[in-house]
């Protein structure tokens, strides 16, 4: 299985800032056996995927609606993705949640539109702080899971890749230890398991999102169940996320 490395650059970027952020990028080698994504504003989208014509990095949305047309002000289609060669679309970060309200309702109807559009999902969960210092870590994991799933198919769950992202360690520079995001990982993969496969299954990436950096990321990519990064403030700075594809395996 390919590691996968995402760069969600939210609301960051403009498009004299790309160019440079592309010329670096683009001259570096990324190894075959990672793959790695950039996930821009929308306006940043069709721009990037022309300048990174000729590489292998894909394109990734940080969100969309779950209808295809219609009178949804300021709402972005899957259509629209697919016209700016979108191959991922993050759904259900965190900050998706908690500043605009989305609730796992939405967010199970919008895994189910993407993936009716061949979109691959990057379905984000992870609890607060005081969630895990109550000890629901767990219970809400499973919630957002089930919710998160609850339209789809074995077959679709199969084509989504899984983000944990503790809120804790988001943007705070304070990252899940690695066997604290190992624990979590092993939960996800065998619960997905469980539910909806019984049977064993390999090719369910999860990734660990919340503070990586060049620093961090060769012990997170450790553990055996995580799958890849989501990268949030470090993959603003092109050199900082060359670091942290080439990490080095142990
Ligand atoms: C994110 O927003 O998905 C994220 C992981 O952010 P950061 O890397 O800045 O914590």
């Amino acid at each position: 299985m390919k590691y996968l490395i995402v760069a969600n650059w939210k609301m960051n970027m403009t498009l004299p800032e790309l160019r440079s952020y592309v010329n670096v990028i683009k001259s570096a080698l990324i190894p075959s056996e990672r793959e790695v994504a950039i996930a821009p504003p929308y306006t940043l989208l069709l721009p990037l995927f022309h300048m990174l014509e000729g590489s292998n990095i894909k394109i990734a949305a940080q969100n969309m609606y779950y209808e295809e047309k219609g009178a949804f002000t300021g709402e972005i289609s899957p259509k629209h993705l697919l016209d700016a060669h979108v191959d991922y679309v993050i759904i259900g970060h965190s900050e998706r949640r908690k500043i605009f309200g989305e609730t796992d309702a939405l967010i199970a109807k919008k895994l189910k539109t993407a993936l009716s559009y061949n979109l691959i999902p990057i379905f984000c969960v992870g609890e607060t702080l005081d969630e895990r210092n109550t000890d629901k870590t767990f219970d809400i994991i499973v919630s957002q899971i089930e919710n998160g799933l609850s339209l789809l198919t074995p077959q679709e769950i199969q084509n989504i890749v899984f983000a944990y992202e503790p809120v804790w360690a988001i943007g705070t520079g304070l990252n899940a230890y690695p066997a604290q995001a190992q624990e979590v990982h092993l939960f996800i993969k065998d619960l997905i398991q469980k539910k909806y496969f019984k049977t064993s299954i390999q090719n369910v990436k999860i990734l660990y999102g919340g503070s990586v950096t060049p620093d961090n990321a060769s012990d997170l990519m450790s553990m055996p169940d995580i799958n890849g990064l989501l990268v949030g403030g470090a993959s603003l700075n092109p050199e900082k996320f060359l670091g942290i594809i080439n990490f080095k395996e142990s």
